[in-house]
């Protein structure tokens, strides 16, 4: 059976216009009712890595969480929640001055910290077999994914798959990187975690996306999109064909497909939209942007790795600090999740801190967390 996935158009985060697209969306797909029961408790997962202007495309827009919660609450939802673990501070806190917490507070929606949580046994995963997983994630009937289309250091791009890494509880999320330490490996226990919360439903917000030094320091780019549906590997995959980007290059499509998640393949995917079903190439034209500045550079093969491990650190990605952007702040160290941390200040806060690139296991939490837009990766 094919992945549905819904393609609407939608030009600005005018609420009306966003909740009636969702509206068309969520119809397309035969109701919430295909989705969650009535009696359930449904967690809200939009993407709140940081606080910030949600002009700057860092987070899910306040309006597409509202255009949900309406649409929720209008079917007779009532056990609704919203919470992320935030890479800074409580979700509360990274909502207050988007409009969010008050809006959610006048719909009657729970805003719920991540920050506890406990070890989840998962025997059953491929690569990881525990998660610390925050409380609400554990305690929810079901989880509704509300990610943003950005791009990612690591992954290349963040969608569907990678916006429930949030999940993770805390410092965990950290600790994660120092155990899943490549591209390829972080992605397929991405994978098992999405197999093990197993989200009911996805929204991708992609009416401002984020390109460049995503998925924190990038630059807002119009995409006019709306994505729907409930496999996050084929969603992941629409957004990697809409800015030209080859959906194999994406280590979470690849594993998610092999790994049983969902399908990144074209042929698998079906595509509505409000005129009816239309081809992969039809929604390039109307919705691509060859210009989306991606990292579309190809991989060397593994083979290639075995024979050059030592030499080929050198010519891996890294990150390096912008220094006239530098504010010294320290947040990139506290971010550097290896022990005895692979960047530092040297000699007090008087110049930027001094990466260490035999230590660093290149996760990029130090570029994802700079609050100044001074970590570039090369
Ligand atoms: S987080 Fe950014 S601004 Fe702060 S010290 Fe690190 S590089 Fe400089
Ligand atoms: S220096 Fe940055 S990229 Fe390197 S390990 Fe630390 S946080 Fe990760």
């Amino acid at each position: 059976m094919k992945s549905e996935v819904v393609i609407l158009s939608c030009e600005s985060y005018e609420e009306e216009l966003v909740y009636s697209t969702l509206k068309k969306g969520i119809a397309l797909l035969g109701g919430w009712e295909t989705f969650l029961k009535k009696e359930e408790k449904i967690l809200l997962k939009p993407n709140l890595v940081r606080k910030t202007e949600v002009e700057r495309a860092v987070i899910t827009h306040p309006a597409v969480v509202k255009g949900i919660v309406r649409l929720l609450k209008e079917e007779g939802y009532v056990h609704l929640s919203c919470g992320d673990s935030c890479g800074v501070g409580s979700a509360k806190k990274v909502m207050e001055g988007t409009g969010m917490d008050q809006m959610l507070e006048d719909y009657g929606v729970t805003i719920v910290d991540f920050n506890e949580g406990s070890t989840v046994s998962y025997p059953q995963g491929h690569t990881a077999k525990e998660f610390f997983l925050a409380k609400p994630v554990q305690e929810t009937d079901a989880l509704i994914n509300l990610c943003k289309m950005k791009t990612h250091a690591l992954e290349r791009v963040t969608g569907g798959v990678k916006n429930l890494y949030g999940c993770i509880s805390g410092l965990h999320k950290a600790k994660g990187h120092t155990q899943y330490t490549n591209a390829d490996i972080f992605a397929r226990q991405l994978i098992d975690l999405n197999q093990l919360i197993a989200p009911r439903f996805c929204v991708m917000d992609g009416i401002v996306a984020m390109d460049g030094n995503g998925p924190t320091s990038g630059d807002p780019v119009k995409m006019n999109v709306l994505l729907l549906g409930n496999d996050p590997v084929a969603i992941d995959s629409v957004y990697c064909h809409l800015v030209h980007l080859d959906p194999q290059m994406v280590p979470t499509n690849v594993h998610g497909e092999t790994m049983g998640l969902g399908t990144w393949r074209e042929e698998n995917i079906r595509l509505l939209s409000e005129d009816g079903e239309i081809t992969m190439q039809e929604a390039v034209e109307r919705f691509g942007n060859p210009d989306f500045n991606v990292d579309r550079k190809k991989q060397r093969s593994n083979l290639w790795n075995r024979f050059n491990n030592g030499f080929l650190r050198y010519f891996q990605k890294k990150p390096y600090i912008v220094t006239d952007k530098c504010k010294k702040c320290g947040v990139c160290v506290e971010a550097c999740p290896v022990e005895g941390k692979a960047l530092q200040f040297k000699n007090g806060r008087k110049q930027p801190p001094v990466y260490n690139y035999h230590k660093c296991i290149r996760c990029f939490c130090c570029q994802e967390m700079c609050p100044h837009k001074a970590i570039q990766v090369k």
